[in-house]
């Protein structure tokens, strides 16, 4: 396993594995890794010749300074796992690397239309033009022929999947599923924030999701399933509920009525002690790699 530091060392090394015809999946991440990451590695390595693992905190996607700050730096750890996992080059860049010109300077302003506009888009202001303009960057970095991401952030996915679209980034992408905990709870890097007494609590924002889906299932009306989710969440005193939507899987947008079952994705973020937590859910789970 390579690491490289510099654009224009993983460029020429990966130049050289492209001349012998090999395939390149990347995997984008901001490091501090688990078992949901390196299942993106293993899917990386399993569909391509060669696995690109990205580490690097994207300081323009934070819209909060505090999170920045505290978000866990094991590179290192890291590369231990990575190994194992198949991972055949790390680019780990310095932010001058990313940002030559420094990242407080004016950005590129990307509009993605309503999906961003919903769910995260009304809490993390600028956060997926941040992830826009790295994802942009890493893709013409790589350029690999396929990138995988998680469905865990599938907000993030359907916005990715839309900017691969509108500038024909040639990259094919893939989505894959949530890994959890035993109790439900989506591995995360902000998890480790979780003292012992949140995180006894953590796994409620999935078993909210499973109940709520399994309700919508059997027939319940949407409206009255989202109202008895949010409550469960804001009753709980270690929680502060931020959303709680029942959306359709297209749009984002709220649905009151269901037409089908087929497309709809239940997406909850809610603080638990210093850590934000984000979950969804879909009725149909293949639907995420169908976007
Ligand atoms: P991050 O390091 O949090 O930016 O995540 C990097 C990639 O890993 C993103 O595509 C995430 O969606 C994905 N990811 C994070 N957590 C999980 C998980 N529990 N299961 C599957 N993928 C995940």
């Amino acid at each position: 396993m390579q690491i490289c530091n510099t654009i224009p060392a993983l460029r020429q090394l990966l130049d050289e594995y492209r001349k012998k015809g090999k395939s390149i999946g990347l995997v984008p991440t901001m490091g501090a890794l688990h078992s949901g990451h390196i299942s993106l590695i293993e899917k990386a390595k399993s569909g391509n010749d060669v696995a690109v693992c990205s580490i690097y905190i994207n300081p323009t996607q934070f819209n909060n300074q505090e999170d920045f700050e505290m978000y866990p730096q094991t590179v290192e750890k890291d590369c231990e796992l990575l190994k194992p996992a198949g991972c055949d080059v790390v680019f780990v860049p310095s932010h001058e690397e990313m940002y030559p010109g420094g990242f407080h300077n004016d950005l590129t302003k990307l509009d993605f239309g309503s999906i961003s506009e919903e769910l995260e888009g009304k809490f993390r202001p600028g956060h997926f033009n941040g992830v826009g303009i790295v994802v942009s960057k890493l893709l013409n970095i790589v350029n690999p022929d396929k990138a995988f991401f998680g469905q865990k952030d599938l907000q993030q996915f359907l916005i990715i999947n839309k900017l691969v679209k509108d500038f024909s980034f040639g990259v094919e992408l893939v989505c894959c599923p949530i890994i959890r905990e035993k109790d439900g709870l989506a591995m995360s890097s902000r998890n480790s924030r979780l003292s012992q007494e949140e995180r006894n609590e953590a796994s409620l924002l999935f078993k909210v999701l499973s109940q709520a889906k399994e309700k919508l299932i059997f027939g319940e009306d949407v409206n009255v399933v989202g109202n008895e989710a949010k409550e469960k969440i804001a009753s709980n005193k270690f929680f502060k509920l931020e959303y709680f939507e029942i959306v359709d899987i297209k749009s984002l947008k709220p649905i009151h009525q269901i037409k089908g079952l087929e497309d709809i994705a239940l997406f909850v973020s809610a603080y638990l002690g210093k850590a934000r937590l984000i979950d969804n859910i879909l009725i149909n789970a293949t639907k995420c790699s169908d976007n």
